[in-house]
């Protein structure tokens, strides 16, 4: 068994979608520094990622929008005409100075994993995770769909089923698009009900391998435990993947601006350190996440999870630096962020009963389940 590898690049430091997006702050780079500042990036494990070309990023994306991304990103605008047909220059997907080569460098670090995990092995590269993107036409923050490109990558190399396990506060729409009707992927999505992009029903099927749980608002750790106990483990189980994607984007927690539930970072690593041995090949990517103190601690501690390192209790003086050292601006809680967001990894778990929504729907899945048994 080979170390975990993690894909960054320096690419990911100081770009910014512009001074009023929440993609404005740092993430990537933010758990790069905290990883090296505790010791947790040994020999050989930080790979930088490379850019995928346009012929690449044409398997599944339409020759005219990679055009279209790439004149945009030379021009520094786009016209009436390509807002409205590809989605660029709009609010969510604004123009900036890396609003090509960024993405691409995403969708470049996710090939690269899949012929790292040839044969087997665990790989973390937390700037992938964009699920909104769809072939001809960007959506939700989202340009390439690089979770699209990891599991045809995987499949390029070697892995006939793969299982996409997806966590984010939002529904992975762009993925369910490509895989719906592949019986070789399954499909499983956690995400809060009635919010953007609207998509995702606890009816969808597909093919027989979509499983989709919306959740309702205040959704915490206790719920993801039981969603993980009763809906992932079992379907992953039943399904033999050769291969496990997770989504691991951390607009789930609490503190994060854009969605309504109230995780903890706890209950991201528990499906993370769940998964973690049920397939040869791990593929561990990021995804939302807009608080730039708790995206970047919640996957510094996926790192840690991957490799086994214990999170300290207190984090040592670099990694504190790093933390102290972000700022939030035009958010009213990077005003006077609590202390433990400098000085610590891990949250204090948030427990609760489960909502009586959850439970129900859970069970619904787990009699699909039974009945396709
Ligand atoms: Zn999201």
């Amino acid at each position: 068994m080979t170390v975990p590898r993690f894909i960054g690049s320096e690419i990911y430091r100081g770009s910014s979608y512009g001074p009023w997006h929440p993609l404005r702050i740092p993430r990537v780079s933010t758990v790069m520094d905290l990883a090296r500042a505790l010791g947790w990036f040994g020999a050989g494990q930080y790979l930088t990622s490379p850019r995928a070309k346009p012929g690449a990023l044409e398997l599944w994306h339409t020759p005219a929008y990679v055009a279209a991304l790439q004149a945009a990103e030379a021009a520094g605008a786009v016209s009436e005409a390509v807002r409205t047909r590809h989605g660029l220059g709009t609010v969510s997907n604004p123009v900036f100075p890396e609003m090509f080569r960024r993405p691409a460098t995403s969708v470049g670090g996710v090939i690269l994993a899949g012929e790292v995990l040839r044969e087997s092995g665990i790989v973390h590269a937390p700037a992938g995770g964009t699920h909104h993107a769809f072939p001809d036409r960007a959506a939700g923050f989202c340009y390439f769909n690089d979770p699209v490109f990891a599991i045809l990558s995987l499949k390029a190399n070697g892995a006939r089923r793969v299982a996409y396990v997806d966590i984010d506060a939002h529904h992975p729409d762009g993925v369910e698009h490509a895989f719906a009707g592949d019986t070789d992927t399954l499909m499983i999505s956690v995400h809060e009900e009635r919010r953007w992009p609207f998509t995702g029903a606890l009816e969808d099927r597909g093919a027989g391998e979509v499983w989709n749980l919306p959740v309702p608002r205040g959704f915490d750790d206790t719920g993801m435990e039981m969603a993980l106990e009763e809906l992932i483990l079992p379907r992953v189980a039943a399904f033999r993947p050769d291969a496990i994607v997770i989504q691991c984007g951390s607009d789930g927690v609490e503190e994060d601006p854009l969605s309504r539930l109230a995780m903890s970072n706890n209950a991201h690593w528990g499906v993370v350190k769940a998964l973690k041995a049920r397939a040869p090949r791990l593929l561990v990517l990021g995804g939302g996440g807009y608080n730039p103190w708790s995206v970047g601690r919640l996957w510094t501690g996926n790192w840690a999870v991957l490799n086994g390192c214990e999170i300290p209790e207190r984090l040592p003086a670099e990694a504190e630096t790093v933390l102290r050292g972000l700022s939030w601006e035009r958010a009213s809680r990077g005003r006077n962020p609590p202390e433990h967001w400098f000085t610590t990894l891990r949250d204090v778990p948030r427990a609760g009963p489960v909502q009586p929504e959850v439970r129900d729907r859970l069970k619904t899945l787990a009699d699909r389940a039974k009945v396709w048994a």
